[in-house]
């Protein structure tokens, strides 16, 4: 989807993003981004992410000691996450400062996601160690899933799918250009 922004989903448009996640817009990439091992040496996404530029590492916003990224195997259209740019893998790792900032990111994640996508409710959380489900247990990392009324229509969709990357841009410029500043 290569339109120009004022052809773009309307911002504020109830459940833009959903429009997104029509099944014959979507490609399924297996293997990109997956860390070689546990350290930051390995190869961890979240901490090679922040080298990147903004569109290059899908990247909304960043702070002094977190940033807002776009999941690129997202359980939903907006499918966020907070991270800290240090490499900790525990929540009782964070620092005040950081635990403070990335407390504050996802309260913008969720102002940025109403205004972008009228977004009707959130599921926000961490999966502490792979035993629970953390996909890069390693590097902590808040999600902010957008929900809307009737989703789940696209779970068993999306669960084995992924967007194609120029759908996620869009999505991050969306994201970016209403981010709120303080
Ligand atoms: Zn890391």
């Amino acid at each position: 989807m290569t339109t120009e922004p004022e052809q773009q989903i309307g911002v504020g448009t109830p459940d833009a993003f959903q429009r997104l996640w029509t099944p014959h817009r979507m490609a399924y990439i297996q293997g990109e981004n997956k860390p070689t091992g546990p350290g930051a040496d390995d190869g961890c996404p979240f901490c090679s992410i922040p080298e990147k530029s903004d569109e290059d590492g899908l990247i909304i916003a960043r702070g002094e000691r977190v940033y807002a990224v776009l999941n690129l195997y997202p359980y939903n259209g907006g499918h966020l996450m907070v991270v800290p740019f240090r490499h900790i893998a525990d929540y009782t790792e964070l620092d005040d400062a950081e635990t403070l900032e990335l407390a504050e990111f996802t309260k913008r994640a969720m102002a940025a996601l109403r205004a972008a996508s009228g977004a009707h409710g959130f599921n926000i959380g961490m999966n502490q160690g792979s035993v629970a489900g953390a996909g890069i247990a390693a590097h902590l990392h808040q999600h902010i899933v957008p929900r809307w009324g009737g989703d789940t229509n696209f779970l068993p969709v999306i669960g084995h799918t992924k967007v194609l990357p120029q759908l996620l841009a869009d999505t991050r410029k969306m994201l970016a250009d209403v981010w709120p500043t303080v």
